[in-house]
C-alpha cells in the first residue's frame, strides 16, 4: 500500500506546519483535508445555502463537485484565486459548521483518498487516522494547550496584517474544539493507535523531528 503519515489534532495545534514540513523534506503529496470543508463552506455560502441541516443535501452536492485545484500554496475554486478567502477565522468556523454534517463528510471521501499517490502522502485533519486512512503507517495526534493555540492564531493573524483580539479568538477556538469533539460522524479524538504529541512547548521544527524520528523506526 502507498505510505500515509496522518497528523490529526484541533484547530491550531501546529498540524498545518508540522505536515507540510514533513511533505516537503520526504517528497510526498499534502492533503490539507481542512481546506476541502473551508472551500466547502465558502461555495455553499456563496450559493446561498444555509450551513446546517436544512441545506445538508445541497451542500453535499456541491462538495461532490468541486472543481479545485492546489498549487503549492495556493488553492483554486473553478478557476479563481481563493487561498486568502478560506483563511479568514469566518472561513474557519464556517468549515466547522458543513464538517458536522454527515453527508458532506461523506461527499468529500473519494476526493481526499485521491490524494494518496506514489511515493506517499501527509494527511492532516481531524479524521485522517480514524476514518479517511484507518490502515495509515503512521498515525499522530498533535495536541497543545488551548492557550498556545489561541496565542499562534493570534501571532499568524497578525502577521497577515489582520485585527485580532485574543478573548475572542480563545472563544472561538473552545467552541470549535467543543463542536469537533462532539459531532456524531467522525468526532475529533485521537486513533487508538495513534502516537500523541504534545507540542505546548516545542517548536514545529522540533515535532517534525520527532515525527521523522517516528517515521524512521
Ligand atoms: O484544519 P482547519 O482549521 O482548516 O479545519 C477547518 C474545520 O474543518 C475544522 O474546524 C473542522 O471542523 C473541519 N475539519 C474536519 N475534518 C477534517 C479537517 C477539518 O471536520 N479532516
Amino acid at each position: 500500500a502507498i505510505p500515509v503519515i496522518c497528523l490529526d489534532g484541533p484547530t491550531a495545534s501546529g498540524k498545518g506546519t508540522v505536515a507540510a514540513a514533513l511533505a516537503q523534506q520526504l517528497g510526498y503529496a499534502f492533503l490539507d483535508s481542512g481546506a476541502l470543508y473551508r472551500i466547502t463552506a465558502l461555495a455553499a455560502t456563496r450559493a446561498g445555502l444555509a450551513l446546517d441541516t436544512s441545506g445538508e443535501a445541497a451542500i453535499a452536492a456541491l462538495a461532490q463537485g468541486l472543481d479545485i485545484r492546489f498549487e503549492g500554496e495556493r488553492v483554486w475554486l473553478a478557476g479563481e484565486d481563493i487561498t486568502t478567502a478560506i483563511r479568514t477565522e469566518e472561513a474557519g468556523i464556517n468549515a466547522s459548521h458543513v464538517s458536522s454534517l454527515p453527508a458532506v463528510r461523506t461527499a468529500l471521501v473519494a476526493l481526499q483518498h485521491s490524494f494518496r499517490q506514489l511515493p506517499g502522502l501527509v494527511a492532516d485533519g481531524r479524521d485522517m487516522g480514524t476514518v479517511i486512512f484507518p490502515d495509515a503507517t503512521l498515525k499522530v495526534f498533535l495536541t497543545a494547550s488551548a492557550q498556545i493555540r489561541a496565542q499562534r492564531r493570534y501571532d499568524q493573524l497578525l502577521a497577515k496584517g489582520d485585527s485580532a483580539n485574543m478573548s475572542d479568538l480563545l472563544d472561538d477556538l473552545q467552541a470549535r474544539d467543543a463542536r469537533d469533539m462532539s459531532r456524531s460522524v467522525a468526532p475529533l479524538q485521537p486513533a487508538q493507535d495513534a502516537l500523541l504529541l504534545d507540542s505546548t512547548s516545542c517548536t514545529a521544527a522540533q515535532a517534525v523531528q520527532q515525527v521523522l524520528g517516528w517515521w524512521q523506526q
